[in-house]
């Protein structure tokens, strides 16, 4: 979750959403919008029940979810086949779809830009064998970056190809939060040592902790410094320096 004054916005929702905030202690009515990277079930799969929660703790602020653009229909259809009808909510839920490089401010300090990248490619051919004529339009998925008055954050998001770590090359971000799940390692510093903006890694979506925690042992001190493992509950803050 980004949380910038008088705004808070989540990443992704997927399987235990609402049990993970609730450990952290944040109150789900809090949450003013949250934004979908793509909808792998990690990402997508809580976000019936963390609707529900908020309707059962009497929610009347208005949500907002953000989905590809391609995708509002199928967030649609996905909470419907859960039950969750807009109109029993008892507050303003709405599905919004953002385009690839266009800025949504959500807030005075906060805005966001995603750009496609080539985490679900994989699945072009398969999607053939499944359903021919299959609308590939929906196999889109981003990275994001986020723009506050303090810094400018790249997240990932899940990738695929390397070049996926260079989404936002040209504008810079101080702070980089990357998957390591679906990344070589070596490209990852790559990626790091050639984006000089970058000063801090935040590193997400760990499948496995040992590796990770060696791999980051055997680099140079001054390397190793920039980078943060990620862990349940952690929280930061991004103003430089941290
Ligand atoms: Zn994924
Ligand atoms: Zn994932």
């Amino acid at each position: 979750m980004i949380s910038v004054p008088g705004y808070n916005l989540l990443v992704d929702a997927g399987d235990g959403a609402s049990r993970a905030l609730e450990e952290s202690r944040i109150d789900f009515n809090s949450i003013n919008s949250v934004l979908f990277s793509h909808f792998h079930p990690d990402h997508l799969n809580g976000i019936s029940s963390l609707i529900i929660q908020m309707k059962m703790r009497k929610r009347k602020m208005p949500l907002g979810l953000y989905v590809h653009d391609n995708l509002k229909e199928k967030m649609n259809e996905f909470l419907e086949t859960g039950y969750v009808f807009k109109e029993r909510l008892g507050f303003e839920l709405s599905i919004r779809g953002f385009k690839p490089g266009e800025n949504v401010l959500l807030s005075e300090v906060l805005s966001f830009k995603a750009k496609e990248n080539s985490h679900l490619k994989k699945y072009e051919g398969t999607f053939d064998v499944y359903k021919s004529g299959a609308d590939k339009s929906l196999l889109v998925s981003a990275g994001f970056l986020f723009t506050s008055a303090e810094v400018r954050l790249f997240y990932t998001g899940d990738v695929a190809d390397k070049s996926d770590l260079y989404l936002f090359r040209d504008e810079e971000p101080g702070i980089m939060i990357s998957e390591t799940t679906h990344v070589e390692l070596s490209d990852l510093i790559e990626a790091v040592r050639s984006q000089k903006s970058i000063r801090r890694i935040i590193l997400t979506h760990i499948s496995e902790e040992e590796p990770l925690n060696a791999w980051l042992g055997q680099l140079a001190k001054s390397e190793r410094e920039r980078f943060i493992l990620a862990c349940d509950g952690m929280k930061k803050d991004i103003r430089f320096p941290f």
